[in-house]
């Protein structure tokens, strides 16, 4: 039986350091030669792509280490994220592993920096080399913050993270969302794509299904997907206008109720429909350029569109704080 034990711990061994091949040691190594960090103290999670540890510095400040995995399975699917991506139209090495986990990390880098120059709560990235990605560690004392889908929330909390998180998917595309002191932190933005990738549209439709359903399945009423799709794509939406703009749609929801079969139809309809996408492409330089935009089909939903003008007469007139409606 000891000799099993033995096994086991080295099995287990044998997990843990999948991702640490020799190159990755050494680059470990130089991070803490260097006191980047001063112990890694465990594995965090072993995932598809990378397996995140946790790591302090001398002075005890937590930290996030993020290894991509190099194996070969996990790139198929990411190709779809990268292909299309102006950003990665050079260097980007599809048939050189190592050079694509790197391209990866670089992207996750960038990524968790727009979003922190946009004001987003993410980890915030301290270095990067080669696939390894040291980053701030969103938890306390070594344990993780849990996962928006694991996290005991009160209805209250969770209608408040729905605002929170339809503010945020109108800034960013995909990602997952964490948990921490109340707030939610955007992590793992590596497949996050710019505006120019041409299925960021189709990803953002997507991501705007996963957040209504998982708000849906905790019985918060939330947006329709194409509600939430119109309000993160309407450019006549601003930093200005976003608040009055929540309150309707809120008051909205709540005077529906449960959503009717046809709006369920309707919804899954516009999940369904993969041309949307360049029809909103043009429908957003239709609005950007100032042409006429009566017509257009994505224009937000019926019985919202006065939402706006009247919102941009607030802001004209001061003294009038709420948006009066007929
Ligand atoms: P993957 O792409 O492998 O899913 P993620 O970035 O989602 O990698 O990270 C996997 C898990 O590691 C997360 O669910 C979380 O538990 C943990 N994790 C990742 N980054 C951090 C961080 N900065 N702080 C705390 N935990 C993190």
């Amino acid at each position: 039986s000891i000799g099993k034990t033995k096994n086991n711990e080295k099995a287990d061994r044998a997990t843990v350091e999948q991702a640490i091949d020799p190159r990755t040691r050494m680059v470990l190594f130089k991070m803490l030669n260097r006191g980047v960090f001063n112990d890694i103290n465990g594995c965090i999670s072993t995932g598809k792509e990378a397996n995140v540890y946790h790591a302090t510095k001398s002075d005890g400040q937590e930290l996030a280490i993020k290894i991509y995995k190099t194996s070969i399975l996990v790139f198929k699917d990411r190709d779809r994220y990268v292909h299309g991506d102006y950003r990665f139209r050079h260097g980007y090495c599809k048939h050189n592993p190592r050079k694509m986990v790197k391209t990866w990390a670089e992207k996750e880098m960038r990524n968790l920096l727009r979003l922190k120059a946009a004001g987003i709560r993410c980890p915030t990235p301290l270095l990067l080399r080669l696939h390894v990605l040291v980053m701030e560690f969103i938890g306390k004392a070594g344990w993780a913050a849990p996962r928006l889908k694991d996290a005991a929330l009160s209805q209250d909390k969770l209608r408040e993270d729905d605002n929170d998180n339809a503010d945020i998917i109108s800034k960013v595309q995909t990602g997952t969302w964490r948990s921490e002191r109340g707030h939610l932190y955007i992590i793992d933005v590596s497949q996050s794509v710019d505006l120019d990738h041409p299925h960021a549209l189709d990803f953002l439709r997507e991501d705007c299904l996963h957040v209504s359903d998982f708000f849906k399945k905790h019985g918060i009423a939330v947006m329709t997907v194409r509600e939430l799709f119109d309000f993160i794509v309407d450019p006549t939406i601003t930093g200005e206008n976003v608040d009055s703009y929540l309150e309707e749609v809120q008051r909205k929801i709540e005077a529906r109720g449960d959503l009717s079969t046809e709006d369920e139809i309707a919804d899954s309809v516009f999940v369904q429909n993969t041309g949307t996408c360049e029809e909103c492409r043009r429908g957003h330089q239709r609005i950007t350029s100032g042409e006429d935009t009566g017509d257009m089909y994505y224009q937000t939903i019926t019985g919202l569109k006065h939402v706006l003008p009247q919102s941009a007469t607030v802001q004209e007139n001061e003294g009038q704080k709420q948006v009066e409606r007929p």
